[in-house]
Order: structure tokens, then C-alpha cells, then sequence
């Protein structure tokens, strides 16, 4: 009945075990992984990544644009200021023009167009180029002002717009290739409004490619890069007309911009119309940025779900082997109170017999008498047995070393239960040698080992009831053997039979009173004289003991021991 009892109770707590780890940790755990899981899926597949990124480009590239475009005006704005009036005459004209254009040598050409015609001047016409766009922007600009009604029409557009600057592009050639031609064209601060008078200045497009746009460019990159670190970007300008054809030369890249398409693309439409403002990140795309993120994020994920699997096994291990060790000790408990009463109940029987004065023959008498001190002897063994553990348990156990004759300590001991071994129905066989050396061991100890052993043969003897024992030297230590006949010991546990409270599956043990701390405890003394206890055993066949004490080697602790 007990045992079915701590049965249902040990089932029923690994019941609990297994409900609370399930609910406690492994649910929470799952639940926190599957829930990153499928938002990374869906980072994945909404390219969350890339979007924000994407919406971080756009951002850059229109505040490139609007510092562009200031800088523009600012630099338009300075020669507006300093152009002639139309009232001037011609002369005076063209030398304010050269003036604005010998202070400021971003613009390539400036111009005034007013009732009287148009005023063309140019920097210095140094090659062919320069000649053929001079002659071709005063053409252009001529038709278009001196027909008297889109100049007048362009006018009134001019005075709406706030800074009454509107800019106008045409592709070009320089030497060095394609350029690009932006004009600035505006009215004059202090002209009545309904005159025809424009004036204008175009940028010099070498300016713009060599010096404008790469300071730009590159003081947008550093700002950025400096504010937020991480990757360095990289930003491109280039013909709007070349969209779809990013082959083709740009008009200035930063560095690092190597090859690739933009990520981000924004075609401007104020003072530089007609240029495309491309971004990216240097040596990677954001689609490998995304893809690398998404990777290390599972990877990530991979090796914390594997963390908490390892956590939860261990947690399992380590919990099952506490409640292991638990039951042992609920099991220990009942099988010592069992072996406390059995020999009490016998003395108590015999002792009352006696007292009764029942018993006449003096044999009799003389049996129960030995009876009373034998299980009083079984009593104190076993009482000794739990101080000896409870002492090595709290670090309290001493170890009083002397030396002894071995030979002699083994016999004594062994006499006294010869009786019992007898009468057991052993065939008994002791085969101590002569001539041992003496040997420095704790006696009390010594000989509650070799009660463990022979008391275990004993026990777990079956129909083939023989006991041996030996003590012999061999090299440099004295070795006790003690082999039975007996059910024997499977390999797995015949090193587990060492720990504490621990007793083997066998129906022979199940049905015999033990408390599983003889062998922890033999274990336990024989290490402290240095020595090692080794089992040889086959199911069904019998066991062998071998205590192996070292003769020279001194005891790990000599005179007292505290462990
Ligand atoms: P106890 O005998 O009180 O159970 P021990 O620590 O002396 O505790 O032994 C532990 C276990 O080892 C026993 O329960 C038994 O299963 C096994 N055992 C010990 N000695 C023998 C032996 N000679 N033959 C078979 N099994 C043994």
C-alpha cells in the first residue's frame, strides 16, 4: 500500500513538474519565439528594412535639393544687386556686366535685355566651345526677350514669383563633354513693373560640376555620416534625360560611389531642373543590408531558441534528479523506521518472554539472550551507520588513524558474524594472509566497512548462499575482497550504487530492508584512508567487492579528519 502511495505521489509530481515547466516556461518561451519569428517574416516580407531606409534617402535628398538651391539664389540674388540699370547707357552696361562676371567666376555669361536690345557678355572666349555657346545663348535669349510679347508676358510671370527668379536650363557641350547650361533669369530690383527689362546670369558649368555640386554633395555625406554613422553613403547628379541609363557619365558623384544604380532617385525642379539627385549607401545595396539584417535576426532567433531548449532540459535534469533524491530520502525514511522496529519488536518480545519467567531450560534460555544482543548489535550497526552519514553529510565526520593489524581487525569482525552467517545457511570462506604489515586506518571505520559489505552479501544472496572474503597485499596496498553468489548488479548501476540512498530496481533489494547509505558510506572511508573501492558484478551471478588500502601512501587525513 505505502509503495503504491509514494508511487501515485511521485507521479503525480512529475505530473506538476511537466504542467509547470509547460505553462511557467516552455508556453511563455515558445510564444516569444514563434511571436519574433513571424515578425521577422513579416519584416521580411514588407521590406520594413528597406522602407525606412528608402524614406531616410528621400529625406536627405530633398534637403540636399533645398540647400542647392539656396546657395543658388543667394549667389544669383549678389549679382541681380549689382546689375546695371537699363537707363545706362550702353558702355556702362557692359562694364557692369564684366564686373559681376570678373568678381563672380561661377557665372560663364551675363546678360541684360531691355528696350533698347540685349547686352551679351561672356567670360573670355578661350576655345571653341565657349564661343559656340556664347553665340548660341544670345541667339536663344534674343528671340525669345526682343519679340516684345513673351518678353512682356515672361515679365509679369517674374514679378509673381517671390524672388522674381525663374531658372532655365539647356544642355550644352564643353571640352570635357556634356554640360549643363542653367541660366538664371530674373527682373531688376529698382525697373518699374510694366517694363520689359530681364536680366540674367548663367552659371559656368564647369563651376557647377567641379566646385558647386561636389562640396554640396560631399558636406550632405560627411554631415550624415558624422550625425548617424553606420554606413557611409554615397550621392550622384546627373541629366535628368538619363534615367533608365545610369551608364551613361554622370555630372559628379561623391567618393565612393563605385558602381551600382541610386536607391533613391529625385528630380529636381527649381534652380537645377533638368538634374536627377541619386543616393545610396557605399559597397552595399539596401536590399543586402535587408536580407543581411533578416539572416543575423534568424540566426539570432536559431541560437536563443536553441539557449532555451538547453535551458529547459537542464532545468528538467537538475529538477528531476532533486525530486530523484527526494523520493530516496521519502523511501530511506520508511525503510530505516522499518529496520528500527523490527529488531526493537524482537528484543521487546523476547526480553517480556524472558521476564515472564516462562523460559526453564537454560538453552533456551541462552538463545533468547543471544537473540537480544544480536539485534540489538543489528540496532546499534544501523543507528551507527545514519550518525557516520549524518556526520559526513553536515562535514563533521573524524577519523581517529592508528596503526593497526589489519589481518587481526578483519577477523575479529568477521567472528562475530559468523554465527549469523552461518546459520544463514552460507558456505563461508575466509582467507586472511599471514604476515600483513601493519597498516594506519581508523578501526571503528574499517570494520563498519567490512559490516557493509559482508551484511550485503548477505541481504542479496538468493538460492546460492556463499560468502568470501579475503584480505591479501598486493604491491603497495592491502585489498579486502568480498564476493557472494548473489543476484549481482547490472552495469548501469554499478556506479550509481555508491551515491546516497540509492538501491537498485531489484525485487530481492524492493523486499529487503535497506537504506542505501551502507555503500556511500564504505565508499566514503575508503576514501579517506586513500584508498578505492571498485565493484566487478554480473546480474544473476554474484558480486565482488575489492577494498584496496594504500600501505605506504599515508591517509588523505591522519590523525582526525574533518570532511
Ligand atoms: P542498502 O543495502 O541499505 O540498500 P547499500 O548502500 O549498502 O544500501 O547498497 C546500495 C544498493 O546496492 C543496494 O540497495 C543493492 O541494490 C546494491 N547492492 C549492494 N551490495 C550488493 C551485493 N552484494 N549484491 C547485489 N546488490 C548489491
Amino acid at each position: 500500500m505505502k509503495l503504491k502511495g509514494s508511487k501515485l505521489l511521485g507521479g503525480f509530481n512529475r505530473f506538476r513538474l511537466i504542467l509547470t515547466l509547460g505553462l511557467a516556461v516552455l508556453l511563455p518561451a515558445a510564444a516569444l519565439i514563434y511571436v519574433n519569428f513571424m515578425q521577422l517574416r513579416t519584416f521580411q516580407r514588407d521590406k520594413v528594412l528597406e522602407a525606412t531606409i528608402n524614406r531616410d534617402f528621400q529625406e536627405v535628398l530633398a534637403i540636399t535639393e533645398k540647400k542647392m538651391n539656396k546657395k543658388a539664389y543667394a549667389k544669383v540674388s549678389e549679382a541681380r544687386e549689382m546689375f546695371p540699370s537699363p537707363d545706362e547707357d550702353s558702355d556702362d552696361k557692359e562694364k557692369k556686366l564684366d564686373r559681376i562676371l570678373a568678381e563672380c567666376s561661377c557665372f560663364a555669361h551675363a546678360f541684360l535685355v531691355d528696350e533698347e536690345g540685349m547686352t551679351f557678355r561672356s567670360q573670355p572666349l578661350t576655345d571653341e566651345y565657349l564661343k559656340k555657346e556664347h553665340a548660341r545663348l544670345y541667339e536663344t535669349f534674343n528671340e525669345w526677350f526682343t519679340n516684345g510679347k513673351e518678353g512682356k508676358m515672361f515679365v509679369e510671370q517674374l514679378q509673381k514669383k517671390s524672388q522674381h527668379i525663374y531658372f532655365y536650363f539647356i544642355p550644352g557641350k564643353r571640352a570635357d563633354g556634356p554640360a549643363y547650361l542653367d541660366t538664371a533669369l530674373f527682373v531688376l530690383p529698382d525697373v518699374a513693373r510694366e517694363r520689359v527689362v530681364i536680366g540674367g546670369v548663367t552659371f559656368d558649368p564647369c563651376y557647377l560640376k567641379s566646385n558647386f555640386f561636389p562640396e554640396m554633395l560631399g558636406d550632405q555625406v560627411n554631415q550624415r555620416t558624422t550625425e548617424q554613422g553606420g554606413n557611409p553613403m554615397a550621392m550622384i547628379i546627373y541629366p535628368s534625360e538619363m534615367d533608365g541609363d545610369h551608364d551613361t557619365k554622370p555630372l559628379t558623384a561623391t567618393a565612393g560611389w563605385g558602381d551600382g544604380k541610386p536607391e533613391v532617385m529625385k528630380k529636381m525642379d527649381d534652380a537645377f531642373r533638368g538634374l536627377t539627385l541619386g543616393i545610396k549607401f557605399q559597397g552595399t545595396s539596401v536590399e543586402a543590408m535587408g536580407r543581411n539584417f533578416v539572416r543575423r535576426s534568424f540566426i539570432l532567433l536559431c541560437i536563443l531558441t536553441l539557449l532555451t531548449i538547453g535551458g529547459l532540459l537542464l532545468t528538467k535534469h537538475v529538477v528531476s534528479k532533486e525530486m530523484a533524491l527526494a523520493r530516496l530520502k521519502s523511501d530511506f525514511v520508511s525503510n530505516v523506521s522499518h529496520e528500527l522496529r523490527t529488531p526493537l519488536a524482537l528484543i521487546r518480545l523476547y526480553a517480556e518472554t524472558l521476564e515472564l519467567g516462562r523460559i526453564t531450560t537454560r538453552e533456551k534460555k541462552q538463545q533468547y539472550y543471544r537473540i537480544v544482543r544480536k539485534e540489538s548489535e543489528r540496532l546499534t550497526a544501523l543507528i551507527n551507520n545514519i550518525l557516520d552519514f549524518s556526520r559526513i553529510e553536515a562535514g563533521r565526520k573524524e577519523y581517529e588513524f592508528r596503526e593497526t593489524d589489519i589481518g587481526d581487525l578483519v577477523h575479529n569482525t568477521l567472528d562475530s558474524y559468523r554465527y549469523q552467517i552461518e546459520s544463514q545457511g552460507f558456505a563461508f570462506e575466509e582467507k586472511i594472509d599471514d604476515n600483513l604489515p601493519p597498516v594506519v586506518v581508523d578501526r571503528e571505520a574499517i570494520a563498519r566497512a567490512v559490516v557493509n559489505l559482508v551484511n550485503n552479501a548477505l541481504k542479496y544472496s538468493a538460492d546460492d548462499k556463499f560468502l568470501g572474503v579475503k584480505l591479501y597485499r598486493d604491491n603497495g596496498s592491502v585489498k579486502l575482497e568480498v564476493v557472494d553468489h548473489g543476484i549481482g548488479i547490472a552495469r548501469r548501476d554499478q556506479t550509481k550504487i555508491f551515491e546516497k540512498f540509492y538501491r537498485t530496481g531489484d525485487p530481492l533489494v524492493h523486499n529487503t530492508k535497506g537504506s542505501g547509505l551502507g555503500l556511500s558510506l564504505v565508499r566514503h572511508i575508503t576514501e579517506a584512508h586513500g584508498g578505492e573501492i571498485e565493484v566487478d558484478s554480473t546480474p544473476g551471478k554474484g558480486s565482488k567487492f575489492v577494498l584496496s588500502l594504500p600501505l605506504n601512501g599515508s591517509p588523505q587525513h591522519r590523525i582526525t579528519q574533518t570532511t
